[in-house]
């Protein structure tokens, strides 16, 4: 395909978010320019912030959603209803599949560094909505170096690797580093929607450059991608198969506003539905009134 057959690349600024106690990230989806990108339909970009910086989230539920944390920088304690504790270090992922329903807590360990993460969410297909709650734990992911690009693999099939991440759509997502400037090329699969979110430093792509919290959205359609980088540029590159849109109302993902409506409800009521976290109840996060109720 010559490149004036090409979709346009959206450019989406990442907008400004607070996360649990006053931690300033910037969010990539959904933004009003872009709800989803395959069944990826959240991503916020932590840091990287300093050891004077930390992160605490209470109880809190989630429904018919993975969600999905990769962790550059730092050390971040999941604990959720399943009974689950796991401290997440650079390098891993952690996968939590809230199903009919879960609830979990995050708070950074103190001392280190600083903090850099990236954590997403992949809306369930609908027949999967309402499956069991699960949780695991990556610690070892598929790692190469390829056009001088240092690639993790953290879900899905790329350049023959494959990730063990468990997801239930067609998706995939890498992190890629290049530490001298140069270009570099990605195949792509035609029928994937892509985004590009620029982590740090500089990326340019088919003529545009993309900064830190620059979100590059690409429609199907391309079978490559050539990516000209600056020194230092750390991106995550995300993709799929364009999914079924879904309905999002603070932690809860659906398919209808009314399942939406009870699981509030039900997480107002303590229902067993989202169990409870060990340490984690005395600072339950109270869902905001829904506006459209
Ligand atoms: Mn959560």
């Amino acid at each position: 395909m010559s490149t004036q057959e090409l979709p346009p690349i959206d450019k989406i600024i990442a907008r400004e978010a607070i996360l649990g106690e006053g931690l300033a990230i910037r969010r990539a989806l959904p933004t009003k320019e872009r709800r989803m990108v395959g069944a990826w339909c959240f991503l916020d970009h932590l840091g990287p912030v300093g050891p004077e910086h930390s992160l605490s989230v209470g109880a809190h539920p989630h429904t018919c959603l993975q969600t999905f944390t990769w962790m550059i920088q730092g050390e971040v304690l999941h604990r959720d209803s399943l009974g689950y504790e796991q401290v997440i270090r650079p390098g891993q992922v952690n996968l939590m599949t809230a199903g009919r329903g879960i609830s979990h807590t995050e708070d950074s360990l103190p001392g280190g560094d600083g903090m850099h993460t990236v954590q997403l969410w992949i809306a369930l297909p609908e027949e999967q909505a309402n499956m069991a709650p699960a949780f695991d734990h990556y610690p070892d992911l598929p790692i190469w170096l390829q056009d001088g690009v240092d690639m993790t693999l953290l879900v899905g099939e790329f350049a023959g690797h494959t990730a063990p991440t468990k997801v239930h759509s067609p998706l995939i997502a890498v992190d890629l580093q290049s530490k001298q400037a140069q270009t570099s090329s990605l195949a792509l699969k035609p029928d994937f929607e892509y985004g590009i979110l620029v982590l740090q430093g500089q990326l340019s792509v088919e003529g545009q450059s993309f900064v830190a919290n620059e979100f590059a959205y690409f429609a199907p359609g391309r079978a490559e991608l050539d990516l000209t980088w600056e020194a230092g540029t750390h991106v995550i590159l995300i993709g799929g198969a364009p999914a079924k849109p879904v309905t999002m109302w603070w932690n809860f993902v659906d398919y209808d506003k009314s399942s939406i409506v009870q699981s509030q409800l039900d997480w107002e009521n303590h229902s067993e539905r989202f169990g409870s976290v060990v340490e984690g109840e005395h600072r339950r996060l109270a869902a905001p009134a829904i506006p459209w109720k």
